[in-house]
């Protein structure tokens, strides 16, 4: 055998059992911290329309913070193993990368995961636009997932694998996140039409350096979305939805 056939056949070799020496995906490992970004807030209200049913102007910040803390509720009683972590708990204003640092910035425990989901409503010019959709990181827009800031206790399952692997690893946990999402969405909210998992180019997404989605949950600018947002009882439902896709993604 020649010398670069054997070193081949060691890399096979070392590829196939690379398992066994600890170079694992790290971010297919189990979830411990679960990261609940309500969308918008303070001076940036998000979407909104007035509709007379409701009395008046319903905003996007309002809605997206009421479903955020019942998912909060409902995971912290059904999973209190898990580390739970909202980037707002209340109305105040957070850029892009304040939210994107809380996710990138939390330590987790050796040999476990992270997940940041964000929960939005949607908008559109048309009156007809309704349904709910997933939307998930672009699988070609590469991020940064190692720096300075990663902290100490996290670079251990990082730093056994090439950025471009990482990447790749990333890209696939996240399709398998949004799909599992999609998945729970149409089993739980039946009467919404599903459109889908959209691949989209956000910074919440690829900043966030862990895995992570984002849902809108419905369309403000739909008359029938609209009515269902404002009940307490329908955002206690897709609390619920989001609650149980989280688990599934445990
Ligand atoms: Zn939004």
């Amino acid at each position: 055998m020649s010398r670069w056939r054997a070193l081949i056949v060691l890399g096979i070799a070392l590829y196939t059992l690379s398992p066994l020496f600890g170079v694992e995906d790290p971010y297919s490992l189990p979830v411990s911290t679960v990261i609940l970004d309500a969308g918008h807030g303070g001076h940036d209200p998000g979407t909104s329309t007035a509709w007379a049913f409701a009395g008046g102007t319903v905003y996007e910040r309002d809605l997206t913070l009421d479903i955020t803390k019942r998912v909060y509720s409902l995971l912290a009683v059904s999973k209190p193993e898990l580390h739970l972590i909202l980037t707002r708990n209340d109305d105040t204003f957070l850029s892009l990368e304040q939210r994107s640092r809380i996710a990138y910035s939390t330590e987790l425990p050796p040999k476990t995961s992270a997940l940041f989901v964000s929960i939005h409503i949607n908008s559109a010019p048309s009156k007809e636009a309704s349904g709910f959709e997933i939307l998930t990181k672009k699988q070609d827009k590469r991020v940064v997932l190692l720096n300075k800031d990663t902290p100490l206790m996290n670079i251990g399952t990082l730093s056994s694998q090439s950025f471009l692997e990482l990447n790749r690893d990333l890209n696939h946990r996240n399709l398998v996140v949004a799909k599992t999402f999609e998945e729970v969405f149409s089993e739980k909210l039946p009467t919404s039409r599903n459109r889908g998992v959209k691949e989209m180019d956000l910074y919440v997404l690829n900043a966030s350096r862990i895995p992570a989605v984002l849902v809108e949950v419905g369309f403000i600018t739909n008359e029938e979305d609209a009515r269902k947002l404002v009940s307490p009882q329908w955002r206690q439902v897709v609390a619920q939805a989001i609650s149980e896709a989280v688990i599934r993604c445990l």
